[in-house]
């Protein structure tokens, strides 16, 4: 897939300046990290202090830069215009915890953003930089594939260590943290911010807003705890009465209203038509990095279509605490089993939310035995004039060079 286009608009310009609060100056870092109210904005949500406090004696912090989920767009338009903030807040971790070493994990498709992050790098390796950033700092290149930001994933991409999936990446010596949080670490600490703005994608239907659909809004700085419906009334965005409203990404999102809050854990705002029809009857295949089972039977159902069947990837694990989990993002472990099984419950199409991986292999098998091929992504894909998650050429190794 290719870069897609992007357009930044400072909140300021739509709500007006926002009055930023700050911390008292007598607090140390780590009160600063703490009394911030700064949270992982990646979507877990995790107050950062703890992570950073749990991963103490860790040898690396990881910045997740993956930005994986389609149509999203706002931690790469950060990396281009903040790339000094992003590397002082990886700085301040890696201080924070104890790690000499820190790892930008970004798509090597991303070749602008891995010059500006060069070029930052350099600049700061011959003090041509009034920010402070360790020289224990270098770049990754991560393949173009989903789900390639998923922690486990992420750590076994640069680290090469696949952790079980009840295993969190500081047994692996890391701690993981998303471009946009460390940013906003910078903030914290450097700035003494208190975090009350998150940076958001609205991508999808976005006509009125001025912009084709091919492009995807980044807004920087927006309010937490305003509504969608205010941030879409001010972009002009006309939402038709049969519209689906989703916060996420077209993968996890889950569906919104006008009336829902932007939290700090918000990413985008997708706006898309209705779900493509289907007369069924249709099966589904659930995954442990996309919709869950719940959303998956929400769009059979907007499909038109009866349910006949329920299989799950052969990757997924259940932990004790019900969550699912993958035993090895984004690598297929085969799918014919599971189309074989649903065809035999009587289905003529099938619902995914498949990784890339595992998507191709559905693809190799479904069409050829008569099964129409549905993914999730669909409706939002097709709303941002993107290319529907169907089957992909494989991705070449990343060359590190
Ligand atoms: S292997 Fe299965 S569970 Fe794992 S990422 Fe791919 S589709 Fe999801």
């Amino acid at each position: 897939m290719m870069d897609r286009q992007y357009r930044v608009i400072p909140a300021s310009l739509l709500f007006g300046e926002h009055a930023v609060k700050t911390l008292p100056a007598k607090l140390t870092q780590t009160e600063r990290i703490c009394q911030s109210g700064l949270v992982g904005m990646g979507g877990a949500g995790f107050p950062m202090w703890k992570k950073l406090s749990f991963g103490k004696g860790c040898h690396v912090v990881i910045a997740n830069a993956a930005e994986c989920e389609p149509l999203l767009e706002h931690n790469v338009a950060r990396i281009e215009s903040n790339p000094q903030e992003i590397l002082s807040g990886l700085t301040i971790a890696m201080h924070e915890i104890g790690a000499e070493r820190g790892i930008i994990a970004i798509k090597a498709k991303h070749e602008r953003e891995i010059a500006t992050l060069r070029s930052a790098l350099s600049d700061a390796h011959i003090g041509n930089s009034h920010f402070d950033i360790s020289p224990g700092i270098e770049i990754k290149m991560l393949e173009d594939r989903y789900p390639a930001g998923d922690e486990r994933a992420i750590v076994r991409d640069v680290l090469g260590v696949l952790l079980d999936p009840n295993e969190l990446p500081s047994k692996a010596g890391a701690v993981v943290s998303n471009v946009e949080t460390l940013m906003r670490l910078h903030r914290a600490v450097v700035n003494r911010e208190v975090v009350e703005t998150k940076d958001l994608t609205v991508a999808g239907n976005i006509e009125g807003s001025g912009y084709d659909d091919n492009v995807s809004l980044v807004l920087y700085d927006v309010p937490i705890e305003i509504s969608v419906g205010e941030v879409l009334d001010a972009l002009h965005i006309q939402v038709a009465s049969d519209a689906q409203l989703l916060m996420g990404g077209p993968y996890m999102g889950g569906a919104i209203s006008a009336k829902s809050s932007i939290e700090a854990t918000s990413g985008g705002i997708i706006i898309a038509g209705p779900e493509i029809r289907d007369r069924g009857p249709m099966g589904i295949i659930v995954c442990a990095c996309g919709a869950s089972e719940d959303r998956l039977k929400a769009i059979v159902a907007s499909k038109g279509a009866s349910l006949c069947g329920i299989e799950m990837c052969k990757n997924v694990c259940r932990l004790p605490n019900d969550r699912l989990k993958c035993r090895n993002p984004g690598v297929c472990p085969g799918q014919a089993q599971a189309v074989l099984a649903l065809k035999k419950k009587g289905a003529q199409s099938i619902l995914i939310s498949h990784c890339t991986d595992c998507t191709n292999t559905v693809m190799q098998i479904a069409p050829k035995i008569g099964m129409r091929v549905h993914h999730v992504t669909d409706a939002y894909m097709i709303a941002g004039r993107e290319h529907l998650i169907r089957s992909f050429r494989k991705t070449t190794r990343i060359s590190q060079a």
